[in-house]
């Protein structure tokens, strides 16, 4: 039998390793940003049609290349950033493995031209295939442009694989804010097709990250600084209140490469020790310098792990840092702690002691020591147990009070056990119930007792009423739109630019919901209504973010629409656990739970009740 083994041809090795640089839209955006900052341009404009779907473009007024370079970027393993092995060990560039473009030329259409401050014409190149089909002088301001066009055009099983718009939009967007994040002193911006989305002037990090993150981050972040011979950390963390429900505002850099590490993140969650809620996640962008012998970069296609040399090492460090930061900003748990509302307005609790003989909360606002700091957080350790205990601590980070203390105070009601050991004989136990103990009742401020002929409902309340609202949503987003509550001052919300973007795209649904929003322009919206069954005093900006932020964390599942709303919605708009209701409430919801044409679970897959009989009861006792 002949030989069999043929190297491949250039252009089918070119579409392979393309498979592991470029995934999606969004690594085409990465590798071209990077390429601009390798550059050293000082502004990189970026224009993306379709969710980079038909174009992406990046244009920046960097070192620009000469006509051989040009055409030599495009070739496989073709980089002027290192030159030998050892270079592999002290990379100060983003790029060096000298594969994005010729990846990317080999699944997509792409168009470049460049021109170096000394060349007066520059170069046109058009690139198919990994096939150069034009190449040509031309004028062109100095710098570098590259269009890449119709991603995975030739690549049909690829191009197939790609999610709807939002979805790849998502990742660019992530991936745009990373190397903003990295390269402040870099004036960016980002088109969505003609809208600017992003406008980034050079500045420092903290203006950077409160025009990523929105205004309202800029009282958040708590700047971090610590600096050894070995290692820089730099960068900003949230305040513990300022919690994020979905990963993905958690940024480390390293050597300014953004990369994953669930080892590092769980430096930084330990920093925080008991301020974190167990589903909620702090912010953080951190920034460590190190020097590159001592790390390896080159162990993933895409850059985005690394190695080091001695991670327990960086792990301590990490933690110690931001600890130290958020010590030396008085972000102490307790001082938060007393802080909260919820606790302020209600003396009878802040007098119950915990049985350690710590002193009361309220009497210790003295200067601060580390040990101080020990001692409070373990004050705060053992109230949240004590309410833990009794179920009413769930809610107190996201500052939800309780009605009233009196609700806290009063005994459980007691659960018919008399009676049905009084009755203990007769068959029809039901029937010898009188009407107030038919009533639902509601235990731990969470629960819902419902009496059945056979037994009984036990409600969850939250699951309850998320199933209700997002039924009730998803109807009114078919067409009947619920009922807006007019504001007599209309108030003006500034968003995020990502979320901006996101609310522009969902807006006519979110007015079907009962919201009357109308854009104003950059990133701002004039609320003039909101649903008017949320009654008056809703927090429109607080709501809306944890809406986008909920429908933003649903993308993956790629959910229509209007039931990615309907369901984010519901989340947010619902009744939360520890909120007491009356008897008329409850009755009221469990009509309308058992209305609703999927009673059993809410839209998360959580149970809205049990069902509990009298006859598996009576087992039980055997
Ligand atoms: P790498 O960045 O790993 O070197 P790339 O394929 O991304 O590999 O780029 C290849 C080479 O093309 C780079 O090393 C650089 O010399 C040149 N290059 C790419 N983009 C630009 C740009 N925007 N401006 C100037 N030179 C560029
Ligand atoms: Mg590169």
């Amino acid at each position: 039998m002949a030989d069999v083994i043929q190297l491949l041809p250039e252009n089918v090795a070119n579409q392979i390793a393309a498979g592991e640089v470029v995934q999606r839209p969004s690594s085409v955006v990465k590798e071209l940003l990077e390429n601009a900052v390798d550059a050293g341009a000082t502004q990189v404009k970026l224009i993306v049609r379709d969710a980079g779907k038909t174009l992406i473009q990046v244009i920046d007024n960097g070192c620009g290349m000469s006509e051989t370079d040009a055409r030599m970027s495009f070739e496989r393993h073709a980089t002027s950033k290192i030159r030998d092995a050892k270079d592999l060990f002290a990379i100060k560039t983003m790029g060096f493995r000298g594969e994005a473009l010729a990846s990317i030329a080999a699944v997509a259409q792409v168009e470049m031209r460049t021109r170096r401050s000394i060349d007066e014409l520059g170069v046109r190149l058009a690139v198919e295939d990994s096939t150069v089909k034009i190449q040509e002088a031309c004028q062109t301001p100095q710098g570098t442009s590259i269009a890449v066009k119709n991603l995975f055009y030739n690549v049909p099983a690829r191009r197939n694989f790609l999610k709807a718009d939002p979805v790849e939009m998502r990742h660019i967007m992530d991936g745009f804010q990373r190397v903003a994040m990295a390269n402040c002193d870099v004036f960016f911006n980002f088109y969505q097709n003609e809208t600017e989305i992003f406008h980034l002037p050079a500045g420092n990090l903290r203006q950077r990250l409160v025009k990523i993150f929105g205004e309202a981050a800029n009282k958040k972040l708590v700047p971090v600084h610590e600096e050894t011979d070995v290692l820089k950390i730099t960068g900003f963390v949230g305040k513990p209140d300022y919690f994020k429900k979905t990963r993905g505002e958690q940024l480390f850099f390293v050597n300014k490469r953004f990369i994953k590490s669930n080892y590092l993140h769980h430096a930084v969650v330990a920093a925080y020790e008991d301020m974190l809620p167990a589903d909620q996640h702090p912010l953080y962008v951190l920034f460590m310098d190190i020097d590159p012998s001592s790390i390896d970069i080159n162990v993933h296609p895409t850059k985005q792990e690394i190695k080091f040399d001695d991670e327990r090492l960086v792990y301590n460090y990490l933690k110690v840092t931001v600890r130290h930061a958020l010590g030396s900003h008085n972000i102490t748990p307790t001082l938060d702690f007393e802080q909260e509302p919820a606790f302020q307005s209600t003396p009878t609790r802040s007098s119950i002691r915990p049985d350690t003989g710590e002193p009361r909360v309220g009497d210790h606002r003295p200067s601060r020591s580390l040990g101080d700091d020990k001692r409070q957080a373990d004050n705060l350790r053992n109230w949240q147990r004590l309410y833990e205990g009794m179920g009413l601590a769930v809610s107190r980070i996201e500052g939800e009070a309780y009605e009233d203390d009196a609700t806290v105070a009063t005994p459980l009601p007691e659960i018919g056990v008399q009676t049905s050991v009084e009755v203990l004989e007769m068959d029809d136990v039901n029937a010898q119930f009188s009407k107030t103990q038919k009533e639902p009742y509601q235990i731990h401020g969470q629960y819902i007792i419902s009496h059945i002929k056979s037994g009984y409902f036990l409600i969850d309340q939250q699951s309850a009423s998320e199933r209700i609202l997002y039924e009730r949503y998803l109807e009114a987003l078919g067409n009947q739109p619920i009922a807006i509550q007019k504001a007599l001052f209309p108030k003006t919300i500034e968003l995020a630019p990502a979320d901006a973007a996101l609310l522009r795209e969902i807006l006519d649904e979110v007015n079907f919901l009962g919201f009357e929003i109308a854009e104003f322009g950059g990133n701002t919206f004039v609320v003039h209504g909101t649903p008017a069954d949320l009654g008056a005093n809703v927090q429109e900006e607080i709501l809306l973010e944890k809406v986008l932020a909920q429908y933003k964390g649903n993308l993956e599942m790629e959910l229509s629409t209007s039931d990615n709303l309907a369901r984010s919605m519901a989340r947010n708009a619902s009744l939360r656990r520890g909120q007491i209701l009356t008897v008329q409430e409850m009755a009221e919801m469990i009509d309308q739970l058992f209305a609703c044409s999927v009673p059993f679970n809410s839209p998360s897959g959580r149970k809205c009740f049990i069902q509990y009989d009298l006859e598996a009861l009576r087992k039980l006792f055997d």
